[in-house]
């Protein structure tokens, strides 16, 4: 190892924090950190010059490849005019073109209205608190809870973590968040009696597949009769495409897949294309009205709000898939990307679940839960691809700019990784 390396890895020993992580494993000397240099397409390199597939997209954020010559340019031409200026009391030019693109996606007199934050916890964050603040300002003060499903996932701030079904990351603070009323299905949400639908202001769902809940999809068609009920029961629909959102799921965002549309729409992770962090919230001009007026006015923001670094790599980034016609483009990576994921199910693999370019492969579980899914990763990361399980569940997320060989190579690599640990 090269002492550059070694210094990296020490000080990261010493000083460092990681998140989800924990530090004493870590830090253990059998455990050797990646030091990640240099990407490039579905590439990663490390300090010691080994090439990696990145295998998730780094944590679900890449969506065209690294070190993307239009991407890049995009921003360099940017930093020629300015990083970053206030969004606070001043508007910029490309979070202006930004917000419109953004709603051009949808149909006219639907989501109209962007609010910009930094990532995706508070593009929810932003969500849940205008679906309260709305309700206070139509005389509905007591509708305050949110009807949440088990094992979703929606970010980490307070709020955000209040409405998460993962007990093992939730629980600890549960008592500090927004009321919740917790169901496992659409059958359980249509079973709810009217003194409990008075009280939600909100539903809150990934559409079409829980990521964190292991590459979970719901039953089709569900997407559409919940918005139905949400219409029935006067309750709002709040979509979370955190993960799902720029084409992961083979359409630019996964409601289109069944013609919906939300009361809000939370994008980030894909949002700049992988590059920096960025999220916007998206409204109808219904909930925006309610809030004119200096009493009503919604008081929220970060520092970095609409930075313009951050809304220049967006505008690229969704420039690429119009130029590129990435989604038609897709429609065959997928049916390969299907196809190579399906061949994984033999010894030691338990389901494979599939929802576009997003997969999980569960693996059978051994005694100690999480410990195939560590040892399959551990073994990929030796043989060149990087991703991260849960639980036992492999998670095989790439670019969209993967090419077929590629995912032939991904699958190789898998078969290979898993052989070599159920043989252990
Ligand atoms: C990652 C994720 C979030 C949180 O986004 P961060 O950028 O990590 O704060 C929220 N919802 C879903 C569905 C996610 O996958």
């Amino acid at each position: 190892m090269t002492e550059e390396t070694q210094e990296w890895i020490s000080q990261d020993r010493t000083h460092c924090w990681h998140p989800f992580t924990d530090q004493a494993a870590w830090t253990d000397e059998a455990h050797e950190p990646l030091v990640l240099v240099r990407g490039e397409g579905i590439y990663l390199w490390d300090s010691e010059g080994r090439k990696y597939i990145d295998g998730n997209s780094s944590i679900w954020t890449n969506i065209h490849g690294h070190n993307h010559p239009k991407l890049n340019a995009a921003l360099s031409e940017q930093l020629g005019r300015v990083a970053h200026t206030s969004y606070l009391g001043y508007a910029n030019p490309l979070a202006s073109e930004l917000a419109e693109r953004l709603c051009s996606y949808f149909p006219s007199k639907t989501l109209e209205r962007v609010f910009f934050s930094d990532d995706g916890s508070t593009a929810l964050e932003v969500a849940l608190r205008m679906a309260i603040q709305f309700r206070q300002q139509q005389g509905e003060p007591d509708r305050c809870r949110f009807l949440v499903f088990t094992n979703g996932y929606h970010g980490d701030t307070l709020g955000a973590a209040s409405i998460g079904g993962v007990s093992r990351f939730f629980e600890r603070f549960r008592q500090f968040g927004f009321p919740v009323t917790i169901v496992s299905s659409l059958e359980e949400v249509l079973g709810l009696s009217q003194e409990e639908v008075v009280e939600i202001a909100a539903v809150v769902i990934e559409p079409l597949i829980q990521g964190v809940n292991e590459m979970r999809p719901w039953p089709e068609g569900m997407l559409n009769q919940l918005r139905d009920w949400c219409d029935q029961m006067g309750v709002h629909l709040i979509l979370d495409e955190v993960m799902t959102g720029f084409g992961r799921t083979g359409t630019m965002f996964a409601c289109q897949q069944e013609e919906v549309v939300g009361d809000f729409l939370c994008l980030a992770k894909g949002l700049t294309g992988g590059y920096l962090p960025m999220a916007a919230t998206l409204t109808t001009d219904e909930i925006y009205q309610s809030f004119l007026g200096a009493e009503k006015a919604f008081y929220y923001g970060h520092s970095y709000t609409a930075n313009q670094l951050g809304c220049a790599v967006a505008l690229a980034n969704l420039r690429i898939f119009s130029e590129e016609e990435t989604l038609v483009q897709l429609v065959d990576t997928a049916s390969a990307f299907a196809k190579e994921m399906n061949s994984l199910l033999g010894p030691g693999v338990k389901e494979v679940r599939i929802c576009g370019m997003i997969a999980g492969v569960e693996l059978e579980p051994s005694e100690e839960k999480g410990a195939r899914g560590r040892a399959v990763c551990a073994t990929a990361r030796e043989l060149g691809l990087l991703t991260r399980p849960i639980l036992d569940t492999l998670v095989v997320m790439p670019p969209l700019c993967i090419e077929v060989r590629e995912i032939e190579e991904v699958s190789s690599i898998l078969r290979r990784a898993i052989e070599k640990v159920i043989a252990d």
